[in-house]
């Protein structure tokens, strides 16, 4: 069976990628690992800005997509952006197979505000549902409380439950399984 592959991105505590492991199989019902490379982000840097651009680490996660892959997601510590916007929490292929997230706005530190284990572990189960779903082709869903409502906050991830509403759910899981080959 093919895995949902957790990337760690640069300096990022694997404890963190390994809590979201089943809440991710229980929503998408794949196996889901964290995988043991480790990406360096180094080369998306852009020097003036200090943020790291998510297409291009997108990009460079294909070579390490392999049979195994179901999808792939990349979990940053460092700050993401796409040159139109001054950031983003995450971006993803649109059909597959990987997608990147970042967690360094989903701190309460980077608001000055004391450090939350666990409203950060929320928010990243949130931002990896999003981002996956954005793979499996979901779209912004109107519902605020799915998963799939769109975010340009932090206070609008707080505002989303944790999980997909029923429509995108069985949407992803539609469009989710793993592609078999029929040779018929
Ligand atoms: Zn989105
Ligand atoms: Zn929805």
């Amino acid at each position: 069976m093919k895995l949902l592959q957790l990337l760690p991105v640069g300096n990022v505590d694997q404890g963190l990628l390994r809590d979201l492991c089943p809440a991710l199989e229980q929503t998408f019902r794949v196996p889901c690992k964290v995988l043991e490379l480790r990406l360096d982000p180094e080369f998306a840097l852009h020097g003036e800005r200090q943020q790291y651009h998510s297409s291009q680490i997108l990009q460079r996660m294909q070579s390490h997509v392999s049979h195994e892959t179901w999808r792939m997601l990349g979990v940053a510590a460092v700050d993401l952006y796409i040159p139109i916007l001054t950031f983003v929490f995450g971006e993803a292929q649109m059909r597959g197979p990987t997608a990147v997230m970042s967690a360094h706005r989903l701190r309460q530190e980077f608001y000055g505000l004391a450090s939350d284990k666990e409203l950060l572990r929320e928010r990243l189960l949130k931002e990896a549902i999003h981002e996956l779903g954005h793979t499996l082709t979901l779209t912004h869903c109107d519902d605020y409380n799915c998963a799939m409502a769109p975010s340009h906050a932090v206070e609008w991830i707080d505002l989303k439950g944790s999980g997909l509403c029923k429509s995108c759910h069985a949407a992803a899981l539609r469009t989710g399984r793993p592609i078999e080959n029929v040779s018929r």
